[in-house]
């Protein structure tokens, strides 16, 4: 956390080395959502830091632009095979291409740059961040699926290694914001808000006839197309209390969520003599972002003003875990613990991709999530093997149980 100047022996997991700014970045999943308000930030502060390395799973047209406008000193395509145009045309632009997952893991552990910023989507950013970790790096994490399947792995390799583990997502940069200069004892809980997403007043019954488009229409956040299905299920906010379990060494009975539909508060932390500290911005992740590669200090920006004639009331309600049962499947995966969570984020990762493909309705996502948890036999004390053996179970216990009712019908 932002108080700490020496690794927490409480278990907290990241700290803050005084006055570091970092240089030499790493985007991972340069070409998403996150990974492209990144290098708009990177553009604005041109003396500050430089790219070292780009990557994308399959758009490389946009990241030969981001190649040429950056000049990296590599990219990497992870989803793509190697082709001579490709080489050539990086070549011609004086930057080395690399090809395949292998060629991202090696980058990883590689001791090139001062932080990697992690926007890779689901269990693909696990391992590069554990050798990014391995190799000294500082992590800024958007890939908040990293900690909901291995936290307790990540969070005690970040500490052996002395690195920072520094949240992008806006709800962990409010919390990590709202800690600066504060005794973490003095934590009585976090309060985690939730947007509620396109279905927060849509009655449970009309939930099988949801559409792709519509779950795919966030109301305040433009988003990839994975974490906006997720944040359609809530299954976005479970992941979330995971991911600050693990980030601030908080129980989950000390997180709370709030549904605050205007997307204004981005969290909040409650201390022990009853004060609630919130931190709020418009919603724009150029800010948690900004912040992740600033902090302890801060950059002038033009991001984040409030207009509070436009936002009118600020709102706040309880979930209804019976309606968005995914966030319930969250607290619940965190109480089995072991591969449980490794499973409820391999199950979600599959079904989310099933719908995505129209082949499951939206109200099956939950469904087969719990039933992976259900049939799942838990490894207590897992090693990064297990937890990636248990997130390839789910994916094809999701995978069977699909088959087998579209054969039944
Ligand atoms: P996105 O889908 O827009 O981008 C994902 C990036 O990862 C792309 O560059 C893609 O090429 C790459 N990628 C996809 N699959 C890959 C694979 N198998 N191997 C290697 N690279 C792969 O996603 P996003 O919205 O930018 O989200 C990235 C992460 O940040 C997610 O974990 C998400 O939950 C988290 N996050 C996103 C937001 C947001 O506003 N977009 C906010 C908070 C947290
Ligand atoms: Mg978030």
């Amino acid at each position: 956390m932002a108080v700490y100047t020496e690794p927490p022996d409480n278990g907290g997991c990241f700290y803050i080395k005084e006055g570091a700014i970092s240089k030499r970045i790493a985007i991972w999943g340069s070409t998403g959502s996150i990974g492209t308000q990144t290098l708009d930030i990177v553009s604005l502060y041109p003396k500050e830091y430089s790219v070292d390395v780009l990557t994308c799973h399959t758009r490389i047209e946009q990241l030969f632009d981001q190649a040429r406008q950056f000049r990296p000193r590599t990219v990497i395509v992870t989803g793509l095979g190697r082709t001579d145009r490709w080489e050539k045309e990086f070549a011609g632009i004086g930057v080395k291409p690399a090809w395949g997952r292998d060629a991202l893991l090696e980058a990883a552990a590689e001791q090139n740059e001062d932080i990697a910023l992690n926007a890779l989507v689901g269990r693909a950013g696990l391992e590069p961040t554990l050798l990014a970790v391995d190799a000294g790096k500082d992590i800024a994490l958007a890939n908040k699926e990293v900690l909901v399947m291995a936290g307790s792995i990540v969070s005690r390799r970040v500490r052996e290694k002395g690195v920072r583990l520094l949240p992008v997502d806006s709800e962990h940069s409010a919390v990590f914001q709202c800690l600066a200069g504060e005794d973490p004892r003095s934590v009585r809980r976090i309060i985690l808000t939730a947007s509620g997403g396109p279905f927060l007043d849509t009655p449970k019954s009309e939930f099988p006839a949801i559409t792709i488009d519509q779950a795919l229409n966030h109301p305040n956040w433009s988003m990839g197309k994975k974490v906006t299905i997720d944040s359609a299920t809530m299954m976005n906010k479970g992941f979330e209390v995971i991911e600050a379990k693990y980030l601030f060494d908080i129980e989950a009975e000390n997180i709370d969520v709030a549904v605050h539909p205007e997307s204004i508060i981005h969290s909040m932390v409650e201390f022990s003599d009853g004060s609630l500290k919130a931190q709020m911005g418009n919603p724009d992740m150029h800010v948690p972002i900004l912040y992740a590669l600033t902090c302890p200090g801060r950059k002038t920006s033009s991001w984040g003003s409030i207009d509070f004639s436009v936002t009118g009331n600020l709102t706040f309600r309880e979930p209804d875990i019976d309606k968005f049962e995914c966030l319930g499947l969250a607290f619940k995966a965190l109480s089995m613990g072991g591969t449980a969570p490794a499973v409820l984020n391999g199950a979600d990762e599959k079904s989310v991709e099933l719908f995505l493909q129209g082949a499951i309705s939206f109200d099956a996502i939950p469904r087969l999530v719990r039933e992976a948890l259900e049939n799942h036999t838990i490894d207590s004390s897992p090693d990064i093997s297990a937890v990636l053996n248990a997130d390839m179970w789910a994916r094809n216990f999701v995978a069977e149980r699909y088959s087998k009712q579209k054969d039944a019908r």
